[in-house]
């Protein structure tokens, strides 16, 4: 299997090579050349596998140049019980009452809480693997508010050829967010608060990594959301939650039986994944996209127009970790809306830099009917509403993102269709917004007691470029 671009502009490269890159050389995203295809009998034969054992399966259709025992351990390795809180790594949880056939899939049993996790522990493991093949070193140079910061540490901690320089606004993060960054002792790891905020730590990352000189010499590098080891391993829990979800269904209806997802969504890394498992076969019927107050997504989907918003029209929401005003993967849904045609897409993308906008309605009909697309929104006022009802029909507390994701996936449920909706967060992340729904106070996960007590490491440093040059340059780890 080889990678290309969604522009067209990339030689054909293994996915060990993609790994280490961000965008495609052409600047586009990079997509598998062809999307594997799975059939009910193989998907079948998965049944009896364990998560770990189920993503090498999967994982080894797309990263074709690495050995398979290597892949194997791999996946050991990262979704073990050393790193997620459930033994079955990813549980799949009925709701009641009112919320019977719609079930939580369960993505935050890991060291962040968060499902940002699950693909983060497979590329911590297959990046320190693809680094050493190629005699490399990189050194990951991000910022953050909060969450995409700590699972790429938990991820990398102690990761051989690889450091790690995540950036943080000072003040700014909460008291279990710092707990959970600032505690890790692990040389590799270099935690650096900015006094600024959040958009000063991503200007300082902008200034060194567009710094191409500086950028080679110390092999920077970063693992965002569009990179496409997340998006393959984000593909195994859609035929986990499948394959749990049909245990309960009679044989002979299996093969086809159809299953609804309903993902709450940021940059569109998620429900991509969710995509491509339905490009394998797997038999979804639906892909609910939920969005907050954020809503460009959801617009893109009703309406077919894609219109990015810039920073200062995003709103700082109860469910932060949407809080988006483009979405990074949309290219790559796109790049299978217009027939995986490289020019077309880049037609289509140059008359979204000219005039800010791009108009796909004419093709609306195909999002649902080819696609299964829906989509819907989702405010504060009804992730309070949702907390509090999912809790007093079912006696489940859910974060606010999930409270997102059954909020949309109540409006879109069909009779005799499971509907699953993707838990992305653990409550205990997000107390207040707990306690004004229900009344509770969510506290630490046992495992996590005494988080907030643990000595702190980090550099507390000036918004200043030259200051952080310094301590990269004397830090960065080579081979
Ligand atoms: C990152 C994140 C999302 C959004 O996921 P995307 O892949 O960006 O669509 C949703 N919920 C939580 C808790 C997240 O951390």
């Amino acid at each position: 299997m080889k990678y290309i671009s969604t522009r067209g502009g990339m030689e054909p490269a293994p996915y060990s090579a993609i790994l280490l890159e961000g965008l495609a050389t052409d600047g586009g995203l990079v997509v598998p050349e062809t999307v594997p295809q799975v059939s009910a009998e193989q998907i079948e034969a998965w049944r009896s596998l364990d998560y770990a054992d189920l993503a090498t399966e999967i994982l080894s259709l797309y990263a074709t140049d690495i050995p398979r025992d290597d892949l194997a351990r791999m996946c050991r390795a990262a979704y073990s019980a050393d790193n997620f809180v459930d033994e079955a790594i990813v549980p799949v949880s009925p709701l009641a009452g009112p919320d019977t056939g719609i079930s939580l899939v369960g993505l935050s049993e890991g060291p962040t809480l968060a499902f940002k996790d699950m693909a983060m522990q497979f590329l911590g493991q297959a990046l320190e693997y693809a680094l050493e093949k190629n005699d490399r070193a990189l050194n990951i140079i991000g910022a953050t508010s909060g969450d995409t910061g700590s699972a790429a540490e938990y991820a990398l901690r102690g990761k051989h050829g690889i450091a790690v320089f995540m950036l943080s606004p000072q003040g700014r993060m909460s008291e279990f967010q710092r707990a959970q960054m600032y505690s890790l002792t692990d040389d590799n790891i270099h935690n650096i608060a900015v006094a600024g905020v959040f958009d000063d730590c991503q200007n300082l990352v902008k200034a060194l990594s567009g710094d191409l000189e500086f950028k080679r010499a110390h092999e920077l590098g970063t693992v965002n959301s569009i990179n496409l080891g997340r998006i393959s391993a984000q593909m195994v829990y859609y035929f986990w939650a499948w394959l749990r979800t049909t245990d309960a269904v009679a044989e002979a209806e299996r093969a086809a039986f159809e299953v609804s997802f309903t993902v709450p969504s940021g940059n569109f890394g998620n429900i991509l994944s969710g995509h491509l498992a339905k490009a394998m076969g797997l038999p979804i019927r639906r892909l609910v996209l939920a969005a907050n107050e954020n809503n460009v997504l959801d617009e893109f989907f009703r309406t077919g127009v894609y219109t990015p918003r810039t920073a200062a029209e995003t709103h700082a929401t109860s469910s932060p970790s949407m809080d988006i005003s483009k979405a990074s993967n949309l290219e790559r849904f796109v790049f299978d809306l217009l027939g995986r045609d490289p020019e077309r897409l880049a037609a289509a993308w140059r008359e979204l830099d000219e005039t800010g906008s791009i108009d796909f309605s004419a093709d609306l009909p195909r999002f649902e009917a080819e696609f299964g697309f829906q989509s819907g929104t989702s405010t504060h006022a009804d992730r309070v509403a949702t907390i509090r009802s999912v809790f007093e029909g079912s006696g489940v507390l859910i974060d606010p993102h999930t409270a997102d994701g059954v909020k949309v996936a109540r409006e879109y449920a069909e009779p005799g269709v499971p509907m699953l909706v993707l838990e992305t967060a653990k409550p205990a992340k997000f107390p207040d917004i707990v306690l004004e729904a229900t009344g509770e106070r969510v506290g630490m996960p046992e495992h996590l007691a005494g988080l907030l007590e643990l000595p702190q490491h980090v550099t507390e440093m000036d918004d200043d470029e030259a200051e952080l040059r310094d301590f990269i340059a004397t830090r960065a780890v080579h081979r």
